[in-house]
């Protein structure tokens, strides 16, 4: 049993990082867990121009580096290990990993969320074969190919606009009439020669050989079903919590993100939630960096007030 720590921050995306930096610097022993790669979802964006005081506009992957080498410079301990459960033990919270088990006073979980699936025939047989959920990674793959992109929020429409720069053409297939993705976003999309919307319509199935070539649409007004050849498909359908470690200690929203108040309390004492986990209205670094200060901010009074 691992009793160094004071605090255990699972995930180390934005709102992880932030936890564990503000917990150090409060004066805590925050350990912090990671199964992958630091950094989280902001890892698979190309271009973050919207977190303030980066004008220039900063690679996700470099932003989630800059955030890792600020928690190292608060002697922020980083595990790079698999958080299977959480469980309560008296006044305390016993975290058990793929390779420890530790006895800490509070929880911080950041575990954010992951890409919705379209859940139709052939996403999951093509994927890694033409069917992907990162632009970043595969984009450069599909020079001067026709693409797909479907979905019709931030995440698609900048996320067409980034394929832009190696595919010939990138169909952009949307379910309604109009695009959810913020007015900036849309502008650009609608002006690029590149970028042809299809409206209205929803992909019932992935079809090829060894490799995706084709879209089956539907045509959800018309009822017109028709045929998409294309060398890849770029799914960004929005995103589903990974809410597990908290089933049995937290509430959660009909769609499973977590419920927490202003000072990212669950209802449990001592585990809180933070980041693109929770319900909130918007999914954003920023946001997420701020869930994770106030959780480390509100775990440290609490740390205070039933500890010592
Ligand atoms: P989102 O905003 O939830 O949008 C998901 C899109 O996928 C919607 O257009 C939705 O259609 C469509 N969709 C959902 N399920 C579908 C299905 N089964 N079949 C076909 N289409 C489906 O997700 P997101 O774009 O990933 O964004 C998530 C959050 O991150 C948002 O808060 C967003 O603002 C934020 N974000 C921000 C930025 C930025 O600020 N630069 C970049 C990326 C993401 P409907 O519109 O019909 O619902």
């Amino acid at each position: 049993m691992n009793k160094d720590f004071d605090i255990a921050i699972i995930g180390a995306g934005p709102a992880g990082l932030s936890a564990a930096i503000y917990a150090a610097r409060g004066g805590l022993k925050p350990v912090l867990f990671e199964k992958m790669i630091h950094g989280g979802q902001i890892t698979l964006t190309d271009e973050i121009e919207n977190y303030p005081g980066i004008p220039e506009s900063i690679n996700g992957f470099d932003l989630a580096d800059r955030m890792k080498k600020q928690a190292d410079k608060f002697d922020v301990a980083t595990k790079m290990e698999d958080v299977n459960s959480i469980k309560e033990d008296g006044k305390m919270k016993l975290i058990e990993t793929s390779a420890d088990t530790y006895s800490v006073k509070a929880v911080i979980v950041a575990t954010g969320a992951q890409p919705r699936k379209l859940d139709v025939p052939g996403e999951q047989n093509f994927t890694g074969r033409g069917v992907s959920y990162c632009a970043t990674c595969d984009g450069p793959l599909y020079r001067d190919a026709v693409v797909a992109v479907i979905g019709g929020g931030d995440s698609a429409v900048e996320e067409a606009l980034f394929l832009t720069k190696f595919a010939k053409k990138v169909y952009l297939i949307h379910r309604r009439d109009k695009l959810r993705a913020v007015k900036i976003v849309q502008d650009r999309a609608f002006a690029n020669e590149k970028i042809e919307i299809i409206w209205d319509t929803v992909v019932e199935e992935f079809a090829g050989d060894l490799m995706l070539k084709r879209a089956k649409l539907l045509n959800r007004k018309t009822g017109e079903h028709t045929e998409l050849e294309i060398d890849g498909a770029f799914i960004f359908v929005g995103f589903v919590p990974n809410n597990e470690l908290l089933t049995d200690f937290a509430d959660m929203d009909e769609r499973g993100f977590v419920k927490v108040n202003g000072k990212m309390e669950t209802r449990t004492a001592g585990i809180y939630s933070a980041g693109d986990l929770n319900e909130k209205v918007l999914r954003q670094v920023i946001t997420a960096a701020a869930d994770g200060a106030i959780a480390a901010f509100s775990a440290e009074k609490w740390i205070e007030e039933n500890f010592e």
